[in-house]
């Protein structure tokens, strides 16, 4: 089930495409998804308006991103607090966010599959 996640895949047959780009890391072209499965007609958007709570599983994840960029990139400065630091966290979230809105998206749809039927 984890491999269908990051690989985009329709979470009842595991064969359809979520998200149409094949590529959802670090694509920043606009996403678009598959309003079903084209393999199985499972239907990914439940109801207007399903994918606002998303953006709370992408709020997750980024503030886990961010903290353990901070750990990491911490290591690398002899200060705790060290501004540059703050400025890799930008960046490194700037990179994820597109993958994060994918993500988190697919997520959520994973979340809720049991309750489409
Ligand atoms: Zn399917």
């Amino acid at each position: 089930m984890i491999k269908n996640i990051l690989t985009n895949k329709c979470p009842n047959c595991g064969k359809g495409k979520i998200f149409k780009n094949s590529n959802i890391y670090f694509n920043f072209r606009k996403a678009e998804m598959n309003e079903s499965c084209p393999k199985c007609g499972f239907k990914n958007r439940k109801e207007p308006g399903f994918f606002y709570g998303a953006m709370y599983v992408s709020y997750g994840l980024t503030v886990g991103q961010g903290i353990l960029t901070y750990l990491i990139a911490s290591t690398f400065f002899e200060e705790k607090f060290d501004l540059r630091i703050i400025g890799i966290i930008a960046g490194v979230l700037l990179l994820l966010s597109s993958f994060n809105m994918r993500l988190s998206r697919i997520l959520w749809i994973y979340l809720f599959k049991n309750y489409s039927r």
